[in-house]
């Protein structure tokens, strides 16, 4: 009886939590409707892992289709819930789709976790803080006005999830608010592959192996040291343990309350450029620039502060910047070579 439920488990996040709780000992369900992934994310967690994880193909915005995952799978302890639509720009374009698919998903899958008392760890942002006025943020930090539907999505949800557990005595959650995470598995064979992507990572690789001609920078006009955003990039091996850890804490009764808050970063804030450099040195690939007009929903600056995630999840990223980019890299180098 150590089946977890990993919605999303096929995307970029998602197959290195899927890894990382095989790796642990736990049985994995994915719940995934490929809607920005690919089948074959599950065997290579397999492989990545050593243990194949399960796979029900359904959408978690539909009581319908949870309702029979949940009906076949009787034996889920803990749900890991990283099924969204993440794209800001697409948000801004498509606000109810954003909101359908994101809230609609954490709602459905509210009402079956509170029914059976399964507790559940959510996949937030940092995008919660909107473009905060004190740097670093840490969670007692307001949350501003969101800036993107995408973000609103991942507030709302939060709302819903405060909510149920205050209607539910049974529910116990912890939502982790991700800054950047980024990197990939050692093993290569899981990384991020965006069909469009927006990030700044996956861009510079599409520079590097020649599929753009220039990495275009949204805005080198921001109150910041260079110009260009910042941003708080850290591993997502790191990011997949430690989900790990908030699921242990809950089945372990060992939460301080029934909906605990966590930022996960680096704690340090890197900008645009000085990630093209990091990029530059770790890779030995020169990167072609452009100056483009700031994008919709983008803020300036963003950072972490991370100290309660470190005194209470034992959060204690231990690979670095160059880490994660290299990992990228190697993956996107295997990814190509197939
Ligand atoms: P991703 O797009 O690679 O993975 C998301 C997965 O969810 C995909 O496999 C997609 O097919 C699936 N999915 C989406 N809607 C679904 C639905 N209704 N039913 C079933 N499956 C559905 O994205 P990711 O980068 O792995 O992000 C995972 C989570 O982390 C998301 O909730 C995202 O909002 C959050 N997050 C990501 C970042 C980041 O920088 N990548 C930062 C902060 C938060």
């Amino acid at each position: 009886m150590n089946k977890i439920m990993v919605t999303g488990g096929a995307g970029y996040i998602g197959s290195h939590v899927a890894a990382a709780l095989l790796r642990a000992g736990y049985e994995v369900l994915v719940v995934d409707n490929f809607v920005n992934s690919h089948r074959e994310a599950i065997s290579r967690i397999g492989s990545a892992a050593g243990k194949q994880p399960l796979l029900a193909e359904a959408n978690c915005a539909s009581t319908e289709q949870m309702r029979s995952v949940f009906e076949a799978h009787p034996d889920v302890i803990g749900i890991i819930h990283l099924a969204a639509l993440k794209s800001v720009s697409e948000s801004v374009l498509f606000p109810m789709r954003y909101h359908c698919n994101n809230v609609i998903a954490t709602q459905v899958l509210l009402g079956e976790a509170a029914a059976q008392g399964i507790p559940l760890v959510f996949s937030s942002s940092c995008l919660v803080y909107g473009s905060p006025a004190q740097l670093p943020v840490s969670e007692r930090t307001e949350l501003s006005k969101a800036a993107s539907p995408y973000a609103a999505s991942k507030r709302l949800s939060e709302l819903l999830i405060e909510q149920c557990v205050n209607d539910c005595a049974s529910m116990s959650a912890i939502t982790l608010r991700y800054f950047n995470p980024i990197g990939a598995h050692p093993s290569g064979l899981l990384g991020e592959q965006p069909n469009k992507p927006e990030n700044l990572l996956p861009l510079m690789i599409d520079v590097a192996i020649g599929r753009k001609d220039a990495l275009t920078i949204y805005g080198n006009n921001y109150p910041t040291r260079d110009g260009t955003a910042i941003r708080d990039y850290f591993h997502v091996m790191d990011l997949a343990d430690t989900h790990v850890a908030a699921l242990k804490r809950m089945l372990n009764k060992h939460n301080h309350s029934r909906h605990e808050v966590f930022n996960l970063g680096s704690g340090n804030g890197v900008s645009v450029l000085e990630m093209v450099h990091a990029f530059e040195q770790a890779t030995g690939q020169s990167i072609s620039k452009r100056i483009g007009d700031r994008r919709p929903g983008d803020i300036a600056a963003i950072w972490a502060d991370t100290h309660l995630a470190q005194t209470e999840l034992g959060w204690q990223p231990s690979r670095t910047l160059a880490d994660a980019i290299s990992s990228a890299w190697a993956f996107s180098q295997n990814t190509n070579k197939q």
